[in-house]
């Protein structure tokens, strides 16, 4: 049976119209109800099973970890990535983003790999042109680079505070702030922060972290409201503890079986559970939803 063939549901209880007879459509309210609910409102969004591939994107910290999910999952589904890496004199990050763009090559999707440290305005606002130029238009933003510095807040250094203040939230609004003409002008964009539980309920010692992540959040709704006008959706992902390098090196055993035990799945999360939420919010089967934060936590915040 086709769409069109089709009866509606509870149209066969009706009356039916004497033979020779047409019911007015204006006159029968299942009619006005389905012609109400096919009709588009304005801005037009793109077309809602639209294919991601062609499209541009950046993912910052996409070499690592969360990020680096993210950016296979949409080289995987045809966009074209842009990631950064932060050259603060290890070599070993710049050949971990090195490898990570050769594994995104492979995908046959078109690859950038810079430095650009998301505190400086001027390095984040030439990485953007640069992705833009390379990529020929830029559709995705996903706000990814982030870092911890635990500690009791009255043991916490000035330093300690600002790092993480100026990379996890201070880099996304750089980052906002330089694609958003782009995405203005455009008419549609998708932009996902990756925030964290901990900006939704904290713990000890997450004083900078957790004041950062929360801050996401409200830059997230705020950037919600002003951009949802353009067509652009601007959500965040709130992920619980997430099976990274960075967490089974640098948390104490201890602290992730709490966290194991606190997920009402009874796990840690991987990578690939962050990515594929990310992924959908960048797609247009999720063009209605804008300003969320959506936990993937296994439950940890229930
Ligand atoms: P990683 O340390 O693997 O990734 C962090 C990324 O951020 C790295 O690629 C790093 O680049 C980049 N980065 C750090 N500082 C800067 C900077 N100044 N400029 C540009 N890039 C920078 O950690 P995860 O994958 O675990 O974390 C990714 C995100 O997910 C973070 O925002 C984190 O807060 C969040 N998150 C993680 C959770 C977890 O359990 N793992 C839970 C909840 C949220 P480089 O390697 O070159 O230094």
């Amino acid at each position: 049976m086709t769409a069109e063939n089709r009866t509606p549901p509870g149209r066969e209880e009706g009356p039916l119209p004497e033979t020779g007879t047409a019911v007015p459509a204006a006159a029968d309210p299942v009619e006005r109800l389905l012609a109400e609910v096919v009709e588009e409102t304005q801005p037009a969004p793109v077309a809602l099973h639209h294919d991601m591939r062609g499209r541009g994107a950046i993912v910052t910290g996409g070499s690592s970890g969360i990020g680096r999910a993210i950016a296979l999952e949409l080289a995987r589904s045809g966009v074209h990535v842009a990631i950064n890496y932060f050259d603060d004199g290890d070599r070993r990050t710049r050949a971990r983003a090195e490898a990570t763009a050769a594994e995104l090559r492979q995908l046959e999707v078109n690859v950038l790999c810079r430095a650009c440290d998301v505190r400086d305005p001027a390095a984040v606002n030439a990485f953007v042109d640069e992705a833009r130029e390379t990529f020929g238009g830029l559709d995705i933003l996903v706000n990814n680079a982030g870092i911890a510095r635990d500690r009791a807040l009255w043991r916490m250094s000035d330093e300690q505070w600002q790092e993480v203040l100026d990379t996890n939230l201070t880099g996304a609004f750089h980052m906002i702030r330089a694609v958003a003409p782009i995405f203005r002008a455009q008419q549609h964009g998708k932009i996902v922060n990756v925030s964290s539980v901990h900006g939704i309920r904290s713990e000890f010692g997450l004083a900078n972290y957790a004041a950062s992540k929360a801050g996401l959040i409200g830059l997230t709704r705020s950037a919600a409201i002003e951009l949802g006008p353009s067509n652009v959706n601007v959500n965040a992902v709130a992920p619980g503890y997430i099976r990274t390098t960075r967490l089974t090196d640098g948390v104490a055993p201890e602290v992730l079986d709490r966290a194991r035990e606190r997920s009402v799945l009874g796990r840690l999360g991987d990578p690939q559970d962050v990515a594929h939420v990310v992924i959908f919010l960048c797609s247009e089967q999720a063009r209605h939803i804008t300003g969320a934060v959506i936990p993937v936590d296994g439950g940890h915040l229930l």
